[in-house]
């Protein structure tokens, strides 16, 4: 998904939760930004305009990058480091909803587990794994070849641990911020392979003509 068109001054504008620490809404404050004289290229190339923000909560550095040769805020906006986490356009709907909840809800993490939990069962349902509970579509995924043995330990952790904050567990009852940003990473990772992955898969070549 590409980036929003805004202006590289209005980035604090479009950016939902900090990247770092996943707190909604952040307060990002401008700290630095490049000079028009001092900016200008030794290798030719039109001059960027570069801006960093430092986030109130968690005082990391979100930086961004304008489209070269505007040398002033008023420059399109081309990229974000670290990148905005936005669902690629082949994870369906539904899928994407859970999954964009789970990243937004990072700093809340019983929250984002039980979103990257729900994204899990939505895509294993979307392979037609629509019977039972999240733990027999697990094993049902495995069995009918959807993802390996390995993938299918992880997705029973993250069932698991969506059901400690869900069942409010009396001795394990909240999820780490760690565990949350486990979870998604997984549950994102689930998505990528099945849905991302073979999109990016090239025509098969024609076959060649036989002498
Ligand atoms: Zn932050």
């Amino acid at each position: 998904m590409s980036l929003p068109k805004v202006h590289i001054g209005n980035v604090p504008n479009i950016i939902k939760n900090c990247p770092h620490c996943g707190v909604a809404n952040p307060r990002l404050t401008m700290v630095w930004q490049s000079g028009s004289a001092k900016s200008a290229r030794m290798d030719g190339k039109p001059p960027e305009y570069w801006m960093c923000f430092v986030c109130s909560t968690c005082a990391g550095i979100l930086t961004a990058k304008g489209t070269p040769g505007v040398m002033n805020q008023s420059a399109y906006l081309a990229k974000v480091f670290p990148s905005l986490w936005l669902p690629s356009e082949h994870i369906p709907e539904r899928t994407a909803n859970y999954l964009t909840q789970a990243n937004r809800t990072l700093s809340s993490p019983d929250a984002s587990v039980i979103m990257s939990a729900a994204s899990i069962d939505s895509i294993l349902k979307d392979q037609g794994l629509k019977k039972g509970s999240l733990y027999e579509r697990i094993n049902k995924a495995v069995d009918q070849g959807i993802i390996t043995k390995s993938m299918s330990e992880w997705a029973h952790r993250v069932r698991l641990d969506a059901n400690s904050p869900r069942h409010a567990d009396e001795t394990d009852p909240h999820m780490t911020a760690d565990e949350a940003s486990r979870a998604f990473n997984f549950a994102q990772a689930l998505a990528e392979i099945i849905y991302v992955l073979p999109s990016k898969m090239p025509p098969k070549p024609a076959p060649k003509p036989t002498a």
